[in-house]
């Protein structure tokens, strides 16, 4: 876009376009095709963005009923995408993988892996409880020793974070969304509007909405608009390795430790995510991190894992809730009233993309949840300090 075309007013402005805030702007347009919408985003290369480093895993397994409803309706929207997202001129591809999820537990924690499965049954999610004996007929390397069963969801799977980003950015686009390239450096508020957004280029943005989707940034953002969010950077690896002997291909396998990884190619993705590491927008990476953690773990769960070989490792930041470990999704009703939060997904924000950018659509154009109702996500547990836990593994 031209700079002397830079739009000083907009229906919706969306602060940060990765998945999510792209995710919000296509929904709007669907539900409000005549709303001006516009979203903000500094780096259209995404280096450093959240979502060009997720591994892509996308599943139903979670305990609190919105997570499995975001995930049921994400999920076939993400297997739809290509159908539902391709341009005339570019195809929207995010390259499905119906690979499965596996969450694995010790005996002393089945009795809540039981009550997890029950409610995702009961929500319509395939999923198989299987005992120690059935995990070793599925997956015949698990060593189940110290395992008291696993939950197994075969229509789970993963599918490419770039090529959903640039689907739902591109169709925006389509849809007369303008990316404008640019950061958020404050903002003009009444006691209960947002009335702008200052822009580091010099903008004043005018705003009837304003939408919070800055991921692991989200935190800063809205300091600057007066509210104290606990959405913090948690720097995480990912790596890519061999097994170095024969195994079979496996599904997304993940445990209490939070280990947590998948079959790639000839190969496997994954990491054990640190929730203690400091955090900090750091993307320095730990080449030891492979070594010393994840091989010990992989090699003891699937002994072929004993001759493993790291390729290659990344970091890349969740944006993590300290409060609770779920997102914070809604509006701040106690205050700006027109200030939309969408973020602190905490490990599930790509999968969980589709349905929050839905929610936040339709609180803007209906002012009210009309699908899956998220009302327990909103800031106000925040500012009663109440947290709404996650219990299925993070
Ligand atoms: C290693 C790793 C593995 C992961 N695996 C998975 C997985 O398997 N499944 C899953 O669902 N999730 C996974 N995640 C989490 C997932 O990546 C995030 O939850 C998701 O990408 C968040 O999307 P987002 O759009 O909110 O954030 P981002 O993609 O980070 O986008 C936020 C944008 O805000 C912009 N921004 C920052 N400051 C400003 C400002 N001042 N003004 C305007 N814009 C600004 C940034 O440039 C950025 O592009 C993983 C994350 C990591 C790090």
């Amino acid at each position: 876009m031209h700079p002397d075309e830079l739009p000083t007013r907009s229906d919706v402005a969306i602060i940060g376009g990765g998945v999510v805030g792209s995710s919000v702007a296509y929904f709007v347009k669907q539900l409000s095709p005549g709303a001006s919408v516009c979203v903000i985003e500094p780096d259209p290369t995404y280096e450093f963005a959240s979502t060009l480093r997720a591994s892509g895993g996308c599943r139903v397994q979670f305990s609190c009923p919105e997570n499995i409803d975001m995930s049921l309706f994400s999920i076939q929207f993400i297997r739809d995408f290509s159908r539902d997202m391709s341009l005339p001129d570019r195809p929207a591809e995010v390259d499905w993988v119906e690979g499965g999820y596996l969450f694995i537990v010790p005996p002393e924690h089945t009795k809540s892996l039981e009550a997890n499965v029950r409610l995702q049954l009961a929500r319509g999610c395939e999923v198989e409880l299987l005992t120690p004996a059935e995990l070793r007929k599925h997956f015949p390397s698990i060593n189940v020793d110290d395992l008291g069963g696993g939950a197994y969801t075969p229509r789970d799977g993963w599918c490419d974070p770039n090529g959903l980003l640039w689907g739902f950015r591109k169709k925006a686009q389509s849809l007369d969304v303008a990316y404008i390239k640019d950061r958020v450096v404050g903002a003009d508020v009444t006691p209960s509007h947002v009335r702008s957004l200052r822009l580091e280029g010099g903008t004043r943005l005018a705003a009837s909405h304003v939408v919070n989707a800055a991921g692991a940034w989200a935190g800063e953002i809205a300091s600057l608009l007066g509210m104290d969010l606990p959405i913090s950077p948690l720097r995480r690896f990912e790596h890519y390795f061999t097994a170095g002997s024969p195994i079979e291909r496996l599904p997304y396998v993940k445990d209490l430790a939070r280990l947590a990884f998948r079959s790639e190619g000839v190969g496997f993705s994954g990491g054990l995510v640190d929730g203690d590491a400091k955090r900090g927008f750091n993307f320095e990476v730990d080449h030891d991190d492979f070594e010393r953690r994840v091989w010990p773990a992989v090699a003891h769960r699937f002994p072929p894992f004993e001759a493993a070989r790291c390729h290659r490792t990344w970091s890349g930041l969740y944006e993590q809730c300290e409060l609770d470990g779920n997102p914070v999704i809604g509006r701040w009703n106690g205050r700006l009233t027109n200030l939309y939060t969408v973020a602190g997904f905490s490990g599930h924000g790509m999968m969980h993309a589709p349905a929050a950018g839905r929610a936040i659509a339709e609180l803007i154009t209906y002012g009210k949840y009309a699908t899956i109702d998220l009302t327990r996500l909103g800031y106000e547990r925040v500012e009663a300090n109440a947290p709404y836990r996650e219990a299925g593994i993070l």
